[in-house]
């Protein structure tokens, strides 16, 4: 799960990429240049999805791998590390949490994953 810039998702067509505050039109996206209709949330969806591939290929977040991250929720339950950490990136956890369904789970959160007592 990587968390992605939200601003002004809802007013980008996915499909051209012209951004205007007049493509959304309540529930409604229909971008002004192409044409695009779509539900706006479906358009956001794209925005966001195409945003998180971009910031992957950039290499601009570094994916983790599902073992680590499974590993990383029991260290969690054990209250090792705190699941508030702010992700790096200067995205703040409520503007992600506009248009993304968030992670329970920070990323980039202290990178101490080893138990105590093991
Ligand atoms: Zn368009």
């Amino acid at each position: 799960m990587l968390q992605v810039p939200a601003a002004y998702s809802s007013q980008e067509c996915s499909r051209c990429g012209h951004t205007h505050p007049g493509n959304r039109d309540a529930q409604r996206f229909a971008c002004q240049r192409c044409g695009l209709e779509a539900h706006a949330d479906t358009n956001a969806a794209r925005i966001i999805a195409g945003r998180g591939i971009g910031m992957v290929r950039d290499q601009k977040v570094v994916v983790k791998a599902r073992k680590r991250v499974a590993y990383r929720r029991r260290a969690t339950k054990a209250g090792l590390e705190s699941p508030d950490v702010p992700v790096e990136g200067g995205v703040s956890r409520d503007e992600a949490k506009a248009d993304i369904a968030q992670c329970p789970r920070k990323q980039e959160g202290a990178t101490t994953t080893a138990p105590s007592g093991v």
